[in-house]
Parts: structure tokens; sequence; C-alpha cells
């Protein structure tokens, strides 16, 4: 199957089993969103699927190739990563960042990055609606825009895996817009796009297929339509909430009506 296959993945810390047989998929030419509660495996799962944690048990293959046995050089140029708490390195500009992503592409001895590497940055940047920042130093920006000029570097590495940690975390909502849309348009392109987030309407609205961890395990799968359901909402949130379908728009709505009890 083309895209991404995780299955039984099973990740320890310690005595602790943060995934516990987690399984899910990522069709090609889909956004798939990872969605549950804080603490529930989300980025742990991202974590093993780019081969930073070590597996206890599972397996990842993407297009039916086994990621983990993938030379971390080969994954570099098939798989690009949008951490969730990216480290600011000091003194690069947001040209410099995003051309980050061209490394893997570029030989050891290659004495300036080719103007298909230049090309393909200034695409990128301007992409993320970041093409006056070229110039700026990174680490003087603000969260939002910092997050944007990773996202950029993410795109400049022409992915056909793209992994993001909560991307829209810190923007506003014009930018969450369209770095949903983006990332929609890369999926179309055939992108194997995954991202873990928080708002379940952004989800339902951008999302093709939606992924629901809860505690380590996947609790669901499938269209925003399927998984969406009041009971699953109550059972992994703990909030009461009523989802209703809007005249005219092909995607659900969640209202909720409820604060969890925390009695
Ligand atoms: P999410 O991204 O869904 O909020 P995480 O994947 O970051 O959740 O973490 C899942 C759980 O595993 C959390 O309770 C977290 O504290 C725990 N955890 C993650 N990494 C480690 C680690 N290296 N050692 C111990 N606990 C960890
Ligand atoms: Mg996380």
């Amino acid at each position: 199957m083309s895209g991404l296959v995780a299955r039984g993945v099973t990740v320890r810390a310690g005595e602790r089993t943060i995934l516990d047989g987690s399984g899910f998929t990522a069709p090609a030419g889909a956004v798939t969103a990872l969605i549950g509660p804080n603490g529930a495996g989300k980025s742990t799962l991202i974590g093993a699927v780019m081969g930073l944690r070590r597996l206890a048990g599972g397996t990842i293959a993407f297009d039916d190739t086994n990621l983990l046995a993938m030379p971390a050089a080969e994954r570099a140029k098939l798989c690009a990563h949008v951490e969730q708490f990216a480290t600011t390195t000091e003194r690069l500009t947001v040209g410099d960042v995003v051309g980050l992503g061209r490394v893997p592409f570029q030989s050891a001895w290659q004495a300036a990055p080719s103007a298909h590497d230049e090309a393909v940055v200034k695409a990128a940047l301007a992409a993320m609606g970041m093409a006056a920042f070229a110039g700026r130093l990174y680490h003087l920006l603000s969260g939002g825009e910092q997050q944007r000029v990773q996202i950029a570097r993410a795109l400049a590495q022409e992915p056909r895996l793209l992994l993001l940690d909560e991307p829209t975390s810190h923007l506003d909502i014009r930018a969450q817009l369209l770095v949903l849309d983006v990332l929609r348009h890369q999926a179309r392109a055939g992108c194997t796009v995954v991202l873990a987030m928080h708002d379940l309407n952004l989800a339902a609205r951008y999302c093709d297929h939606l992924v629901v961890l809860d505690t380590g395990k996947v609790v669901a799968e499938g269209t925003p339509a399927d998984v969406l359901d009041p009971d699953l909402l109550l059972r992994v949130y703990g909030v009461a909430a009523t989802i209703v379908q809007v005249p005219g728009k092909p995607y659900p709505l969640v209202i909720y009506d409820s604060a969890p009890n925390t009695d």
C-alpha cells in the first residue's frame, strides 16, 4: 500500500509503556491528523516513525519499504519532520534555516547551493508567506514566525513523507488556515502528510483521515465524519460535545457543551 503503515508500535521509557501496540495508516495523497489529549503519545509516535525513538515492538513501512531499516541519509531525502519544540539556532538567517532543508541533497564538496536549491528555498518561504523574512535573524523572530520558517524548511526538503508535530500551535488563525491549505496541496501532489493537532474543527475541515490516540493506544481511525462522535469525545477527552452538520459544508462541526467534570 502506498503511504505510511505503522503496526503494533510499542515504545517504553523505563518501566512505563508510552505506546502500547499502536497502529495506524496514513494514505498517500491525504492529510492524516493524530489527535488526542496531552500525553496521549502523539509526539512519541511521530518520533518513532522518524526513527528517533527505539521501538520495543512493531513495524513502520512507507510505500511498502521498512522505514526503520533505511539508512539515515536515505531517510533524510524522503521524510521531513517539523518538531513540536524546534530548538533555535543562533545567528542563522531565515534563508539559512530554510536552506537546511536542501542539505540532504547536496554533496559534501558542493561549495554553494545550486540554482535549484535556491529556487526551492524561495518557493518554500513564499508558500509560508515568509518571503520578506529571508534576511532576518531566525532567533529574533516570534514563535509563530519561527514555526512558519520550520514548515518552510520541511517543504524545501520536497519530502514524500511529511510529519509535523502541532505545526499550528503558535499561529494566528489566518496563518493556521494558510499552513493547513498548503499541507493539503502537498498531499494532493502525492505527499503523505501526518500532523499532530488539537483543533478538532480544523482537523475536520482540512484532514482526510483522523487517528485518535488515548494513553498510548489508537482508539479510533477513519474519516472526520466517522471518528468525531460524541461518545468517543466524552471517553477520550471527558468533554460533552454535539456534532452538527452545517448545510452546504461537507465536514462536521464540533460544538463543546460542557467542561469535563474534575470532581
Ligand atoms: P503527546 O505528544 O500526545 O502530548 P507525548 O508523546 O509527548 O504525548 O508523551 C506521551 C507520554 O509519554 C507523556 O506522559 C510523556 O510524559 C511520556 N514520555 C514521553 N517521552 C518520555 C521519556 N523519554 N521518558 C519518560 N516519559 C516519557
Ligand atoms: Mg506532543
